[in-house]
């Protein structure tokens, strides 16, 4: 027999009715081959309409009647696809997270999936019947509803052919696969046939929002070959290989970059052992997630201490630092809400050099300033004013000759 395939659908692949009904004729097709399980995100807008709403009330809702809000989106599109597909004849069953027992931790709207009911979903499949799925959310231990951050649904989608040993997962979005940076932004982008997982990690790690970085390690743990395609067109889209890429590579494979970062600097911190873990410690303990860090040569004893973290956070995190006790002392707290990352990413920079002076270069000749620099194996990230966000990916995308 053969093996499961989980087709995801994206919010704007589910977008309206007609939208609904045409991933329906998708998902019946490829039932004609594969046992298909199915998993949707809200249709396009919803969840941030719902967001919205939940400011009705205030700036700080509870996280928990938060998640209960912003996850229903999901529920729509899932029983109006099971509707979709009646009316051609295909049988289908809608299931929200609590139906399939979708487990994750308890922190809301971040919520990491632990596990999932793999028997619910055979069984359906056993009687003939397509499952469909609400991405983006499952249950706490005690039933109450958690989300799994944006773009969520991917990493359901993931989670779910990990469980069902399923031989592949489809990402169904709006872009025929995965570009060498965001096509919306440098036209110039080309679509990249197949990409490394290692190098997936990186792109999705650093914003491409193509898939969440979730779904991405989830894939990469459990051995599950993704493939990210167009519901609009046909076309075989872009595979995430678990298989190490023997082919020559080029310099530079992607260009990823993420707005909505925030830029902390602690100016003048004694520059004592523990300094370190005494802020991000805590930041940690607060679940909020720290990216670029930087410190500075020390002068008399003091440094600085400079690191970022994503927009949502920003208010927490400040409340985080200000929190910590007195042994931390520093001159001055300067937040920066006006940055962006933009992450140059590819397994040729294990082999090759040169290459932070070729992006340092076409920054320079943009006139972009850089603020910070990072780098690992595979991967460099420069954080810029948000404003030259597009500028600088148009050139470094031209530099590294990605349009060619
Ligand atoms: P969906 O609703 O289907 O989950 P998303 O909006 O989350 O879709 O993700 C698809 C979008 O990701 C594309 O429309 C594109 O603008 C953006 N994107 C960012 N980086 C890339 C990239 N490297 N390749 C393709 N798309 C990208
Ligand atoms: N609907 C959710 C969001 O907009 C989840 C998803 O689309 O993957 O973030
Ligand atoms: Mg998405």
């Amino acid at each position: 027999m053969s093996k499961i395939i989980v087709q995801k659908f994206g919010g704007t692949s589910v977008g309206s009715e007609e939208r609904i009904a045409a991933v329906a004729k998708i998902v019946k097709e490829a039932s004609k081959n594969n046992p298909i399980v199915v998993v949707v995100s809200a249709m396009s807008g919803e969840t941030n309409r719902l967001i919205n709403l939940a400011k009705s009330f205030g700036d700080n809702p509870s996280k928990r009647e938060f998640d209960a809000l912003i996850s229903t989106g999901e529920k729509v599109s899932a029983a109006l696809l099971a509707m979709a597909l009646h009316q051609i004849d295909v049988p289908a069953k809608s299931y929200s997270a609590s139906q399939i027992s979708m487990k994750t931790t308890d922190s809301y709207s971040k919520a990491r999936i632990l596990d999932v009911d793999g028997e619910k979903i055979q069984e359906t499949l056993d009687a003939g019947i397509i499952p469909i799925i609400t991405g983006f959310q499952g249950i706490t231990e005690s039933g109450d509803v958690t989300t799994l951050g944006r773009g969520g649904s991917d990493t359901t989608a993931v989670a779910i052919a990990a469980q069902m040993h399923a031989e592949r997962c489809d990402i169904y979005t709006d872009v025929d696969g995965i570009y060498t940076t965001d096509p919306r932004v440098v036209p110039e982008a080309k679509k990249i046939d197949v990409i490394t997982m290692e190098e997936m990690l990186e792109m999705a790690g650093q914003g491409a929002k193509v898939i969440q970085i979730r779904a991405v390690e989830f894939a990469n743990k459990y051995k599950v070959p993704v493939r990210v395609l167009s519901s609009f067109e046909s076309g075989n889209g872009t595979l995430i290989s678990l298989e190490e890429n023997n082919m020559e590579n080029g310099l530079v494979s992607g260009i990823a970059f993420q707005k909505d970062q925030v830029k902390f600097t602690l100016h003048g911190v004694s520059d004592t052992p523990g300094m370190a873990y005494g802020i991000l410690g805590p930041l940690s303990d607060a679940n909020i997630e720290v990216d670029v860090i930087v410190q500075n040569v020390s002068i008399n004893g003091k440094t600085d201490f400079t690191f970022t973290v994503s927009k949502e956070d920003e208010s927490y995190a400040l409340e985080t630092i200000k929190s910590i006790n007195t042994s931390l002392e520093y001159d001055d707290l300067l937040v920066d809400s006006n940055i962006a990352k933009v992450s140059l990413v590819g397994v040729g920079m294990r082999t090759h050099a040169g290459i932070a002076s070729t992006a340092f270069k076409a920054l320079s000749d943009s006139g972009i300033n850089i603020q910070m620099i990072s780098t690992s194996e595979i991967k460099i990230t420069i954080v810029i004013d948000e404003n030259a966000t597009e500028e600088a990916v148009s050139s470094l995308h031209k530099a590294f000759e990605l349009d060619k």
